[in-house]
């Protein structure tokens, strides 16, 4: 088994390559493509350890989960991702806890973490989930929703809008991909459009990442091929 420097290593690589394959991502522009490594159900240790290989920036999907986390690596320079779904009784420590929240898709869940967002710390960054495939089962705004909810948040003085971020329904075939992976592109260009704040497209995961990087995503979200499987 490789170590966990090693696969941030090579995810590093994978990112790397697929940038230099992608048209849309020429090296003359500033299109740096941000890398979370997703920690959910890991150790503390096991993020330490991804942090002293160079990682600054980890998702977390389960409240308590993370807050332990959190807690005993708060000497550490991380910024922390939200990325699974919000209860609302359940914002105050995310507005507390975190530096971006991933999975807004609700007016409710942006006001209330608007009000609960500590006045000392920075503004929340902010992304909306995009239910991309119209799934009922999945979380997320439609875009007519997207729209509203980018004007409500807009408003709001202790969030700043930074982006969309996609959960395409899982593809085997990297051309289904591309092509889950361009629509969520020209969704967020059509809101980039009219939001002048958003800079951020999160897309791709372990599975999808070429696909998402080819497609112009900047934000990958990995975590089984940086920590390796996870106990289910
Ligand atoms: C778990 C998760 C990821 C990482 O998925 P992997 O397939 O393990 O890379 C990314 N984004 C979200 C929202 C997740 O829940």
């Amino acid at each position: 088994m490789n170590s966990l420097a090693e696969n941030l290593a090579s995810v590093k690589a994978r990112i790397a390559s697929a940038q230099a394959n992608s048209p849309s991502h020429d090296a003359c522009c500033d299109s740096d493509i941000k890398l979370i490594a997703v920690s959910k159900t890991k150790t503390a240790s096991d993020v330490q350890a991804v942090y002293e290989a160079g990682q600054r920036d980890f998702g977390e999907n389960y409240l308590q989960d993370a807050l332990g986390k959190i807690q005993s690596l708060n000497q550490l320079d991380i910024r922390w991702h939200f990325i699974g779904p919000i209860q609302s009784n359940k914002t105050r420590p995310i507005a507390e806890n975190f530096d971006w929240v991933q999975t807004v898709d609700r007016v409710k869940i942006a006001e209330r973490l608007n009000n609960q967002r500590p006045e000392e710390l920075a503004p929340l960054n902010v992304c909306i989930q995009i239910n991309l495939d119209n799934e009922a089962s999945k979380t997320g705004a439609t875009m007519a929703e997207a729209k509203q909810l980018a004007t409500a948040i807009d408003r709001m003085p202790n969030l700043i809008l930074r982006g969309l971020m996609f959960i395409p329904k899982p593809q085997h075939d990297p051309h289904q991909q591309l092509e889950s992976c361009m629509r969520a592109n020209e969704q967020f260009r059509c809101m980039q459009n009219e939001f002048a704040t958003m800079d951020t497209l999160s897309l791709g995961m372990s599975a999808d990442l070429e696909a998402a990087i080819q497609a112009g995503s900047n934000m990958v979200r990995i975590g089984t091929d940086i920590f390796g499987a996870r106990a289910t």
